[in-house]
């Protein structure tokens, strides 16, 4: 794998201190193609913001995957910082927002990510009913990462930076008057000084 590290002179977003680490990683999406993983890291108060670039497009897309069974657990799944998550079944949209963080998993990681939010939300909860409602989002979710409620997941991406690799997978362009509507998430800092990740791709 194709790793490229450096220090980079922009101040870091949470400290200022010009101690910020810049790694770029190739990864290998099956039947999505090249990815570039990128994280920024302050050696000096651990700041990180991660976030994923697609080699092959940068048009809004919409990948769509009708999960059923345990196997499909285990498909990778990559989304950006500025990847829509819906997941219809269960109820699930999960937009980009200010610290949205951008992940590279597989389908299991994504179901254990709504869990976490659900489950904060059952303790939260002000009344009874809000309290049974994600108890019983929590067993749908359950059901699912076992294989044996079938779902969708769905990722709309307006830069084309998210993936789903699997070969029935579905990969369309968004039309752009709705690919407007999509939230984007917000870039925290100045990234005109970074390199750009898609030099990490390299030639070849
Ligand atoms: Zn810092």
């Amino acid at each position: 794998m194709d790793v490229r590290r450096m220090m980079i002179s922009t101040p870091c977003p949470a400290c200022g201190e010009r101690k910020l680490l810049y790694t770029a990683a190739q990864i290998d999406v099956p039947y999505f193609g090249r990815m570039v993983e990128t994280l920024l890291l302050c050696a000096h108060c651990g700041f990180k913001h991660a976030d994923v670039v697609s080699g092959r497009t940068n048009e809004p897309t919409r990948v769509t995957f009708s999960a059923s069974g345990p196997e499909a657990m285990m498909v990778r799944v990559v989304r950006s910082t500025s990847g829509t998550v819906r997941i219809p079944e269960l109820g699930v949209v999960i937009e980009p927002g200010p610290s949205s963080d951008a992940y590279v998993s597989n389908i299991e990681g994504v179901l254990n990510r709504v869990a976490a939010v659900v489950g904060h939300l059952m303790r939260d909860a002000e009344t009874d009913e809000a309290r049974q409602a994600a108890v019983d989002r929590l067993a749908q979710i359950e059901e699912a990462r076992e294989g044996r409620l079938p779902f969708t997941l769905i990722i709309e991406d307006p830069y084309g930076n998210s993936a789903i690799g699997h070969e029935s997978a579905r990969v369309e362009s968004i039309p752009p008057e709705e690919a407007e509507r999509l939230a984007k998430g917000e870039v925290t800092f100045d990234v005109q000084n970074l390199p750009d990740p898609k030099d990490a791709l390299g030639a070849n």
